[in-house]
């Protein structure tokens, strides 16, 4: 309890420092930082891209229709927003939701290192491209590794890190929505939980016995 409150603690002091970030342009033309939202001692860790005009007026990542799906995503395997972290790779919005540049991830960086060390989740989902190969520390793509899990040290602590599609990829493509519902369906046994027995079937009522007519027993006489 005492360590959880103080990751709590710490966690707002850092949000705090961050608040008021000027390590990049972004500061200018930012309403405010998107630090993080969710459980400081969270096991699951969601990196997504960066905000965009809903997360920026807000001060909330995952806010608009992607953190719409990703909630519905995350209900699915039996689990809400406040239970996980959600953060960001990139704190402020970039003008127009432009791609970030690599000279603003390089600034940002040290904010999302800090979150993994105070938070030390135990699995971290890297959302689209920019989040898994900066995590990986590799050039590969998402079409490439997503639903791939590998073993990484992150923050001083070992950290299992599963790459998955970003859920605004999947916002207007079916098949998308259900490469990202399988992967999110291993999420839980990642996560070393049991996954949720799906719901016993509903028992069904047997049928009335037909009520077999009597022939009529054709009287002789
Ligand atoms: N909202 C976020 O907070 N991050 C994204 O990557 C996309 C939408």
């Amino acid at each position: 309890m005492a360590a959880a409150a103080d990751a709590h603690l710490s966690l707002l002091a850092y949000g705090d420092v961050a608040a008021g970030c000027t390590r990049c342009a972004l500061a200018q033309t930012r309403t405010q930082v998107v630090f993080g939202s969710g459980s400081p001692t969270a096991d699951l860790m969601f990196v997504g891209e960066a905000p965009g005009f809903h997360e920026d007026k807000q001060g909330v990542p995952f806010v608009g229709a992607a953190g719409k799906l990703l909630v519905k995503l995350l209900e699915g395997i039996g689990l809400t927003r406040e239970e996980v972290y959600i953060a960001n790779v990139i704190k402020c919005r970039p003008p127009g939701n432009r791609d970030p540049s690599a000279e603003e991830i390089e600034s940002c960086e040290p904010h999302l290192w800090k979150q993994i060390e105070l938070i030390q989740p135990t699995l971290i989902a890297t959302l689209g491209n920019f989040a898994t190969k900066l995590l990986s520390g590799k050039p590969n793509g998402i079409t490439q590794v997503h639903g791939r899990e590998q073993q990484v040290v992150l923050g001083g602590n070992p950290v299992t890190l599963y790459p998955i599609f970003h859920p605004a990829a999947a916002l207007y493509t079916p098949r998308m929505l259900q490469v990202l519902e399988e992967d999110f369906a291993r999420i839980p046994a990642l996560l070393g939980r049991a996954v949720e027995p799906p719901p016993a079937p509903v028992a069904l009522v047997p049928p009335p016995e037909p009520v077999l007519e009597q022939p009529t027993q054709l009287g002789l006489f």
